[in-house]
């Protein structure tokens, strides 16, 4: 039988398998120390909860709109201007089941056969393959280590074709932590605008950054471009709300009302509960995020300043999210214990089986020289599982 040729080329989530691998060896009471995770190890805050219980026993859950309740847009749109600086009207929201769905229904709404998305490389796992589900293509551009793994926005314009529909945009990024400054984003705005490229500005890590670096929207620097941005965010990292799947866009109402047709035939509304909670998340006491900003930064920099000392590491610090980026190409080619490192999966196997540490290679992301560390673990861990590394390369 011959099943959908679109769809038979999607991979699986590279970051799932090693998950899955390390999850197993917990099980058979293995003391796994994992740096693969991808969501904040702290609860959602007790406020959110509380919300939620109170919702269960009072009020009747039904459906809601299909893109979401008056009241939670409402909430968000108040964030957006608050945060962002951006005006957006109710029907310009689109509330989604986490913000992987709501880039789904990006793809699907603006993309025609053929057309061409830019992507950065290294990549956050999904988006090339939710480019391929709605038969476009994913135009990978390397941004390097040098330029903090961000666009060279000077050769930016070169990648740009007669098909080129979209730009995405990671700010801070998962999986490098890097943040782009309003210059690299004014000068992405003037090719965007020069173009006519919608750009998909996914900020879910917004509220997750250090040293004094600010979050900026490219939607916010002129009306030109905030026509042109979707804007796209969620709960599941600042909110420490990642099973609560709530996700959101922000965009002009065009693209709006179509994103809302495709997700009223496919799902009808995100979780009547979790939006209600979503909306204490944007209106309640934010002071969880200050404390969970405050114990990630501690973590990246104990991450950060280990990892540079052991021999055949090295990593920039990150300005944002809660991940690090580390260089493993002096290890590549080499033998360890007689297990040879060809790239990035072998030296994740052989770091699970060894040390019994968990990480991401780099090649889930596009970046074979590289694996990824999440410092969404404990200080105590963090330490730990690094002197297990240090141990196995020495
Ligand atoms: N965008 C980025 C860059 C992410 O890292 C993630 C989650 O890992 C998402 C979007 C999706 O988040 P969710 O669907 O949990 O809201």
């Amino acid at each position: 039988m011959k099943l959908s040729t679109k769809h038979s080329s999607i991979s699986p989530s590279l970051t799932l398998a090693i998950s899955a691998k390390a999850k197993k060896m917990k099980e058979e009471g293995i003391n796994v120390i994992s740096f693969s995770v991808g969501e904040p190890d702290f609860n959602t805050p007790e406020n959110i909860r509380n919300k939620a219980i109170d919702v269960i026993k009072n009020i009747s859950i039904g459906y809601t709109a299909a893109s979401g309740m008056p009241d939670l847009k409402k909430s968000i749109c108040n964030k957006l201007k608050l945060d962002n600086n951006l005006e957006y009207k109710e029907e310009e929201i689109i509330v989604s089941n986490g913000a992987k769905h709501s880039l789904y229904n990006i793809f699907q709404a603006i993309c025609n056969p053929e057309d061409e998305i830019i992507i950065p490389v290294p990549y956050w796992v999904s988006y090339p393959e939710l480019v391929k589900m709605a038969g476009a293509v994913p135009v990978l551009v390397n941004c390097k280590e040098e330029n903090d793994f961000k666009y060279n926005v000077d050769e930016l314009e070169k990648y740009i074709t007669d098909k080129t529909k979209a730009i995405i945009l990671n700010s801070p990024s998962n999986p490098t932590g890097s943040v782009y400054t309003l210059e690299e984003l004014e000068k992405i705005s003037k090719i965007a605008i020069k173009h006519d490229i919608i750009v998909i500005s996914d900020e879910i890590y917004e509220k997750l950054i250090y040293d004094g670096e600010k979050h900026i929207s490219i939607a916010s620097i002129n009306e030109k471009i905030k026509d042109l941005t979707i804007v796209v965010n969620g709960l599941s990292k600042c909110s420490a709300m990642t099973g609560w799947r709530i996700g959101y866009t922000a965009s002009n109402k065009e693209i709006a009302n179509i994103m809302a047709n495709i997700q009223s035939h496919a799902t009808s509304n995100p979780n009547t509960v979790a939006q209600y909670a979503a909306i204490e998340a944007l209106d309640g006491d934010q002071s969880s995020i200050e404390y969970m900003k405050n114990e990630f930064d501690k973590r990246r920099k104990e991450m950060v300043k280990k990892i540079n000392e052991i021999n055949g590491l090295s990593c920039n610090m990150p300005k944002g999210a809660f991940y690090v980026m580390v260089n493993i190409s002096k290890i590549i080619g080499k033998e360890f214990n007689g297990y040879k490192i060809n790239g990035s999966i072998d030296f994740a196997n052989y770091l699970l089986d060894n040390a019994n540490v968990a990480v991401v290679p780099g090649i889930a992301f596009g970046s074979d020289n590289y694996i990824r560390m999440s410092y969404a673990n404990s200080l105590e861990n963090i330490i730990e599982g690094l002197n297990r590394i240090e141990e196995v390369l020495n």
